[in-house]
This record gives C-alpha cells, sequence and structure tokens, in this order.
C-alpha cells in the first residue's frame, strides 16, 4: 500500500487546481502553481541525490518555500526535518547530526545561525529567498530556485509505506536535549481525515489563518496539511503581529483562526481598536490552556466559538479537541480523536502504566493510537520510558470523565507549595479574569520555607494600570489561601518560544534568579 503526505498537495492540485491555496504579500498562489513549483524543487533535490532514505534539514518561516521544500522533500520519499526558527548555530547543528541530515536547505535571513551550523556538521547547503545582490560570503551560495529552473520536474511522489516516517520534529519535552520525535505518513494523513470527518468541517471555500509556526506540528499538521487537504486557503503570516494578523484576516475574509493562547489575547486586544471583523465561522485553540475568560472575549469581539484541542510533537499533534459538531465545553479540551485511545495513569509510577479506572480521578494523560509516533530517533531509552505497553505518557496531568478529557497542567509545571499541590493553569484562568490584565504567567520559585513559592508575571492591557497588591488581593480573593500568589512581577512582556508559547524557565531564570 502507497500512502503519502505529498499527496495531500498532489490529490488538491487536480480537484482544486484554479483554486487559491496561498495568500502571501499581496500575491495569492493556485493549487497548481504551488505543486509545480514544489515538483521543480522536487526535481532540483533529486538531482543532489536526495531520495528513499534521505533526511532533509529545513529552516524556513511561513512563507510559500516553506510548503514547497516541505512537500518537494516528502514527494521524493525523503524525510522532512524542520528546524525550529528561533534556534542558534549549536541547537542547528544539534538537529544536523542528531539527525544525520543530508542536505540543509535555509531561507537567507536564517543564514547567520545556520551556516556556522552546517559547517561544523559537514551538512551541504542550499538556500532560498537570497535576493541577487547578497553580500559576499553568501552571494555564492547554491540557490535552489536556480537549480529548480536548471531541472527536470519530479512528475509524480514517490510511493511510501503507511509506516515510513514522514517527519523528524525536534522537542525537548521535560528537561535536556532536543529530541527527534519520527512521525509516519499514517500518523499524518490519518490525523488529518479523523480530524476533518468528525471534528472541523473546513472545506475549500475556508481561509485559514497561518500564523502558527510551520515549522512546529500544530501549524504544519492542524493549519497546513488538514488546510489542503480540505482544498481550503491559507493566509501565510511570518512573524505574528496582532494588528498584521487581524488586517490579513479582514483583507482576505479568514474564516477560521488556529492559534495558540497568547496569539488570543493579541488579537482580542487588537480586535478593541478596529470596527470591522473578519467574516470567522470558529476558531481552534490549543498548544496551551486557553483561559475560559479569553475564550468568552473572543467570542464577544469576533462573534465566533473557540474550539480547543489538546495535542504533542508526539501525537501528530492532536489528541483531543471540542467538535463543531458538539457544544463546547469551556475549560476542557473535548473528546478524544476518533481512533486515539485516551485514560488517565497513576503518574507516580515510571516504569509501567497502571490506568486509574475511579470516575474523575487525577494522573497522568495517556494516549495510544494511530497518531502516536515512532520514537525518538537514536533513544530506544527515552522511547521505551515515554511509550510503555503501547500507551504514550504525556507528563500532562488530567481528568477524563464521561469522554471528555480536561488538562490540569503538565506534571513538570506543578507547584509544590507547603506540601500543597498548585496548578499554575488554575491561576492564570482567574488572572485573565481581571480586567486589567491581558498576559499572565504563573510559576514555582524554590523557597527554603515553603519549598516552593508561587510567583506570577502579568502585562497590563492598553490603557490599564496595574497595582501588584491589588493583582495579589484579586486573586485571594477568588482562590484557596495556598494557591494565591505571593509575588506578582508586572512586566511589559513575557518571553514567549518559536511556537508561542510562555517560557517558564526563563521567567523564573529572569524574574527569580536563584543564589548559584
Ligand atoms: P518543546 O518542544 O519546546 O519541549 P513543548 O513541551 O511545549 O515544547 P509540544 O509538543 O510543543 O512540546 O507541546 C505539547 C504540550 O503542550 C503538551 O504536553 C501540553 O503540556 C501542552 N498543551 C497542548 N495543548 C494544550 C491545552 N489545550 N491545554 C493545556 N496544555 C496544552
Amino acid at each position: 500500500a502507497t500512502l503519502s503526505v505529498a499527496g495531500i498537495l498532489a490529490e488538491s492540485a487536480r480537484r482544486h487546481g484554479d483554486r487559491p491555496a496561498l495568500h502571501f504579500a499581496g500575491t495569492t498562489i493556485t493549487y497548481a502553481g504551488l505543486w509545480a513549483q514544489t515538483r521543480a524543487y522536487a526535481g532540483a533535490l533529486r538531482a543532489r541525490g536526495i531520495g528513499p532514505g534521505s533526511r532533509v534539514a529545513m529552516q524556513i518561516p511561513n512563507v510559500p518555500d516553506f510548503p514547497r521544500v516541505y512537500y518537494a522533500v516528502l514527494a521524493l520519499g525523503a524525510v522532512v526535518v524542520p528546524v525550529h526558527l528561533l534556534f542558534k548555530t549549536e541547537e542547528i547543528a544539534h538537529v544536523l547530526r542528531d539527525a544525520d541530515a543530508d542536505l540543509l536547505v535555509v531561507a537567507a535571513p536564517l543564514l547567520g545561525e545556520a551556516l556556522p551550523a552546517a559547517a561544523a556538521t559537514s551538512t551541504p547547503v542550499v538556500t532560498v529567498l537570497l535576493p541577487a545582490d547578497a553580500p559576499d560570503p553568501v552571494r555564492d551560495l547554491p540557490r535552489l530556485e536556480t537549480e529548480a529552473a536548471a531541472a527536470a520536474p519530479l512528475v509524480r511522489h514517490a510511493a511510501t509505506s503507511p509506516s515510513d516516517p514522514a517527519t523528524i520534529l525536534y522537542t525537548s519535552g521535560t528537561t535536556g536535549i532536543p529530541k527527534g520525535a519520527v512521525g509516519s505518513h499514517l500518523s499524518i494523513v490519518e490525523q488529518v481525515h479523523c480530524t476533518l470527518i468528525d471534528s472541523f468541517d473546513l472545506n475549500a471555500d475556508d481561509v485559514v489563518f497561518g500564523g502558527l509556526p510551520l515549522f512546529h506540528t500544530f501549524g504544519q499538521t492542524a493549519v497546513m496539511n488538514i488546510a489542503f487537504r480540505a482544498g481550503a486557503s491559507i493566509i501565510l503570516l511570518p512573524r505574528f503581529d496582532a494588528d498584521e494578523a487581524l488586517a490579513l484576516m479582514i483583507a482576505h475574509d479568514a474564516t477560521v483562526f488556529t492559534a495558540v493562547p497568547t496569539m488570543y489575547v493579541g488579537l482580542i486586544e487588537s480586535g478593541r481598536r478596529t470596527a470591522v471583523r473578519p467574516p470567522l465561522r470558529y476558531a481552534v485553540s490549543g498548544g496551551a490552556a486557553l483561559p475560559v475568560a479569553v475564550l468568552e472575549a473572543f467570542r464577544a469581539e469576533f462573534g465566533a466559538d473557540v474550539h480547543e484541542g489538546y495535542g504533542l510533537t508526539e501525537t501528530a499533534p492532536i489528541v483531543s479537541t471540542n467538535a463543531l459538531t458538539e457544544p463546547i465545553r469551556p475549560g476542557t479540551v473535548g473528546r478524544a480523536l476518533w481512533g486515539v485511545d485516551v485514560a488517565v495513569a497513576d503518574s507516580g509510577i515510571d516504569d509501567r502504566v497502571v490506568l486509574l479506572d475511579g470516575a474523575g480521578e487525577l494522573g497522568e494523560i495517556v494516549v495510544r493510537g494511530h497518531n502516536l509516533f515512532k520514537g525518538y530517533l537514536g533513544r530506544p531509552e527515552a522511547t521505551a520510558e515515554a511509550v510503555v505497553d503501547g500507551w504514550f505518557r504525556t507528563g500532562d496531568l488530567g481528568t477524563y470523565v464521561d469522554g471528555v478529557l480536561t488538562i490540569v497542567d503538565r506534571k513538570k509545571d506543578m507547584i509544590v507549595r507547603s506540601g500543597y499541590n498548585v496548578y499554575p493553569s488554575e491561576v492564570e484562568a482567574v488572572l485573565a479574569r481581571h480586567p486589567g490584565i491581558g498576559l499572565a504567567a504563573v510559576f514555582g520559585v524554590p523557597d527554603d520555607v515553603r519549598g516552593q513559592e508561587v510567583h506570577a508575571a502579568v502585562v497590563a492591557l492598553e490603557g490599564h494600570d496595574l497595582d501588584a497588591d491589588e493583582v495579589v488581593a484579586f486573586v485571594r480573593d477568588r482562590l484557596a489561601a495556598y494557591k494565591y500568589p505571593r509575588v506578582v512581577h508586572i512586566v511589559d512582556a513575557l518571553p514567549l518560544g518559536g511556537s508561542g508559547k510562555v517560557l517558564k524557565r526563563e521567567l523564573v531564570r529572569t524574574l527569580a534568579p536563584q543564589p548559584a
């Protein structure tokens, strides 16, 4: 049998050739055009010896070259390794070495960090987006566009088996060095189909917001692969800026907004300054907990329901969602995707998975199904630790009641204050109800007396002045005494990772540095 992620684009080019696939920087690219450009790139990569079994790393922002290179690599039966855009030289070198990459395709603006990494690992480099008048040291680098013009385009995509590896996505999980999660063609294609059939009714008339980074699993599958499968078009945005995002969504009549919670907060603020609205049918949130107050504010501003889902890099990514076919259950991440089993296990046991059968018991979420990754590349021990008896241990705590999943928090983010467990996301949800607060993050800081102390970092909404004592009192009035933050840091911005999530370790390091 053959099943291919590249077939997603090939098939839509056949069915929806004249329809728009991408909107980017004032231009529109049709499905036929995008597939032709992809086949041209594939021809160039093939001329470089890329084929089944090759691994091609790519570091490209959300521009049309991302899908072109991504599907070109997959169309050759090779494995694609998208690299985080914020990675520095050493981190890129780690990925190139760990994945044993045969080639790095890199966008010109990222060459500064990428070139030394490629040199250190003897990885050949080919560029995209390199201007003709580029300065000296990089001017003569090979260009994929030029090689594509000279090569014979690929005619049809390679036959790959469902279990063949398609992607290697680097994720750090708890701590330590990023590991490469290997995803199969099956995990991605099946995920796309189950989501479209049961959860979201995306179709060829939809216009999807494409501001989630495509190197990350959430943007890659829940935006790009799903939209392309449905024949919808994507508004590509290389760097998220809320005002620009809203303007583009208005200009292109966006119907679907898929984003992480920090983007929601930005868009709501931007919406308060803008009278016009895009014709949104629905919105999807994932990647981190969406405070109920944010969900409600978004609905009030934009008239669209927010369907929160839950997932991870290792699960392709969607595990569960609030589907369009059911009433939204705010504060939950909905029902498991078709064919995906979810259970709650004893979180204190490391080498076995002991399922908890009592209704509503809190434990570690474990998952099994077609969406599971094939393992961490070259790390059988890490894989064996993560997947026990066929169950993938997510590291997230939650409850599963009547088929509805609720995430309480990450195991590692839980704060233990004087022996009491404090879940940051619960405190963050209260902070999100404060009329003057935009973003908020709660984190634990080591404390000699209590083990850990609860701190919060908050960003004021435009036009609001915050007072730390007043914020403390606001939470104290609404939560048990052991939960409210004793220390509130009022900051201008929160440190965000490349996928738009708040970097909590960074907050501890900068706001509550520990004596060495
Ligand atoms: P990194 O790859 O840098 O380690 P990460 O640990 O965030 O990042 P991802 O695979 O990007 O890894 O994200 C998966 C995690 O995101 C989940 O384990 C969970 O903690 C969190 N998450 C995703 N969706 C939700 C949600 N709806 N509510 C709460 N947490 C969520």
